[in-house]
């Protein structure tokens, strides 16, 4: 059965992205399987070249194909920050907290209370033989400053995607029927459904 590895360390695309490819004929690991591998230098300038980036840094190593995300939140009022520089915009030790913490002091620094933002995501998938797809998906919402719900990760307390409900509060499955990840995923498993099976 062909191995795919969801080349990302992040604990939740990894089952964010396992549970669309659920029912895919391949065997789907993710770099938790392999023993400590390096970060891959995230230096590109949009999401897509970020996602090339990580799929192919780790299907060079593994000589497996890969499928790599790379994902964030655009707020219209930031100008489209934190955007490629999500997972690090309080510095480069930055968990959710300090992140979250860094919005909403920016939006505070500007006198904003709510703005329109959106959730963008690249995969990139990198086969054996070099061939490259990519996909993508989007998610419109608005940032508020009241956190609600538990759920998700990142920003999602943040991230409204009704009047009063956050992606936080919603179930996983709720979450990947809208999210942009979900969106990039079902789209890439369409791709790989006709080209592996
Ligand atoms: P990456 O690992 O370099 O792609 O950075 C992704 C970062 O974007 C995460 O660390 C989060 O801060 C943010 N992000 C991406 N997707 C989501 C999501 O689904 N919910 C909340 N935050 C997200």
């Amino acid at each position: 059965m062909k191995k795919i590895v969801l080349a990302t360390k992040n604990k939740d695309k990894v089952n964010e992205i396992k549970s669309i490819f659920a029912e895919f004929p391949a065997e789907i690991l993710s770099l938790a399987d392999f023993s400590e591998l390096p970060d891959a230098v995230e230096n590109g300038k949009t999401f897509a070249e970020n996602a090339t980036i990580k799929a192919k840094f780790y299907s060079d190593k593994l000589k497996l194909a890969c499928l790599a995300d790379d994902s964030g939140l655009e707020v219209d009022a930031l100008g489209g920050m934190p955007g490629v520089y999500s997972a690090r915009f309080a510095g480069y030790h930055a968990d959710d907290t300090t992140n979250n913490k860094k919005l909403i002091d920016e939006l505070n620094k500007i006198n904003v209370e709510t703005s329109k933002a959106d959730y963008k995501c690249a995969l990139s998938f990198i086969d054996t033989d070099g061939t490259e797809i990519q996909t993508f998906g989007t998610v419109e919402g608005v940032i508020k400053k009241i956190p609600q719900g538990n759920g998700g990760f990142g920003y999602d307390p943040y991230f409204y995607v009704e009047d009063s409900k956050t992606m936080a509060q919603l179930t996983p499955e709720e979450k990947n029927s809208i999210s942009h990840r979900g969106a990039a995923a079902r789209k890439m498993l369409a791709i790989l459904k006709e080209r592996l099976t």
